[in-house]
C-alpha cells in the first residue's frame, strides 16, 4: 500500500469498510485526511535520524507513517483494539511500535526504555483526542519523559489558551503552565475539513519547545498560587488567595504589604500577571509564610 493514500478520505473510507471499523465519539477519533498538513506537523518537529517519537493515538497510522520516514523510533499509544488490528496491515516500517492502551494511564518512560530508548532526543508528536488534550499536555510537561520537542493538534480554543498573553480572555492555568515549561508557537490553523469525519470545531498544530522554567521559584507552591487565583474567575486575586494565605498562615496585613512591594493594584485579577509576577508573589508569600 502506498502511505500517502492515508491521506486520502477515498482510501481511508475503505479501510474503515474492509475492516468494519466503527467510530468512537468517546476517544475523539477523526483522522487527518490532509497531506499538506501532514507535513506541516512532520516538519515543526525538525525530525532526525536519531530521535525517538512518542504518539499519542495513531488512529489508522497516517502520522504514524510519515514520521517513522524521519526518525529513528516511533512508539505510538493507541487504545482502541479495532485500531490497532488495523494498524497491523497499515503500518509497514519496522521502526514503529505499537502500545496497546490508555496514554493516560501509561509509564511513556518504562515505554519507551522498552522499545529501545536510551535517553536519545525524544519528541511527543501527536493529533490528540480532543477530549483529553489538557491532561496529557500537563502529562507530557510535568512527566519524567525530557520532550525536547512537543508537536500537537489540538482544539484551536486550547492552542489559543496554550499561547495566551495576561490580559486575555484566554489566559489561564494552561497558559501559565505550557509557558512555565516552554516556548509555545503555533504552527498553523487546521480547517475541520480536512478530518474524516469532520469535527465540530477548528483545529490548530502548537510547537512546544521544551525551555529552562523562566521563573527561579518551587513549582508547586508555584502552581498552588496559580490553581488559587484561577479557581474563582469573578473575584479580585486578593479574595481568591485568601484560603491559601491563611493555610500558609500569612496574616491578611502581610499580603496587602506584599502586593503593596510588588506593585501589585489590590483590586487585581489572576488574569492580568505575568508568570514573572506570578513567581514573585509566589516567593514573597513563601518567605511571608516563614517568617510567620
Ligand atoms: N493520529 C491519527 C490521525 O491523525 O489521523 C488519529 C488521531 S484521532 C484525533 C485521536 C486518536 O487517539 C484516535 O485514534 C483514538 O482512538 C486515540 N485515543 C483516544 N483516547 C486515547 C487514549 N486515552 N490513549 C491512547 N489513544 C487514545
Amino acid at each position: 500500500m502506498n502511505f500517502k493514500d492515508l491521506t486520502v478520505p477515498s482510501r481511508v473510507a475503505e479501510i474503515i469498510k474492509e475492516h468494519e471499523f466503527r467510530f468512537k465519539k468517546k476517544f475523539g477519533q477523526n483522522f487527518l485526511v490532509d497531506k499538506n498538513i501532514l507535513d506541516k506537523i512532520c516538519d515543526a518537529a525538525d525530525l532526525t535520524e536519531s530521535d525517538f517519537v512518542l504518539e499519542i493515538g495513531p488512529g489508522i497510522g497516517t502520522l504514524t507513517n510519515e514520521l517513522s520516514k524521519r526518525c529513528k523510533k516511533v512508539v505510538a499509544i493507541e487504545i482502541d483494539r479495532d485500531l490497532t488490528q488495523i494498524l497491523k496491515e497499515t503500518i509497514t516500517a519496522d521502526n514503529v511500535d505499537i502500545v496497546e492502551g490508555d496514554a493516560l494511564q501509561l509509564d511513556w518512560q518504562e515505554i519507551l526504555r522498552k522499545s529501545g530508548w536510551q535517553k536519545e532526543t525524544v519528541k511527543l508528536v501527536a493529533n490528540l483526542p480532543y477530549y483529553l488534550t489538557s491532561a496529557l499536555i500537563m502529562k507530557a510537561l510535568e512527566g519524567e519523559v525530557p520532550f525536547q520537542t512537543i508537536v500537537v493538534m489540538v482544539q484551536k480554543e486550547v492552542a489559543e489558551r496554550m499561547t495566551a498573553q495576561p490580559g486575555t480572555k484566554a489566559y489561564g492555568i494552561l497558559s501559565l503552565a505550557v509557558q512555565y515549561y516552554s516556548q509555545p508557537q503555533l504552527v498553523t490553523n487546521v480547517s475541520r475539513r480536512v478530518f474524516f469525519p469532520a469535527p465540530d470545531v477548528d483545529s490548530a498544530v502548537v510547537k512546544l519547545q521544551s525551555i529552562e522554567p523562566p521563573v527561579d521559584v518551587a513549582s508547586e507552591e508555584l502552581f498552588m498560587v496559580i490553581r488559587a487565583a484561577f479557581g474563582q474567575r469573578r473575584k479580585n486575586l486578593k479574595n481568591t488567595l485568601k484560603n491559601l494565605t491563611t493555610s500558609w498562615n500569612i496574616a491578611p496585613e502581610k499580603v496587602d504589604e506584599i502586593f503593596h512591594q510588588l506593585g501589585i493594584p489590590v483590586n487585581a485579577r489572576g488574569e492580568t500577571l505575568s508568570l514573572q509576577k506570578f513567581g514573585e508573589l509566589t516567593r514573597a508569600l513563601i518567605h511571608g509564610r516563614n517568617f510567620c
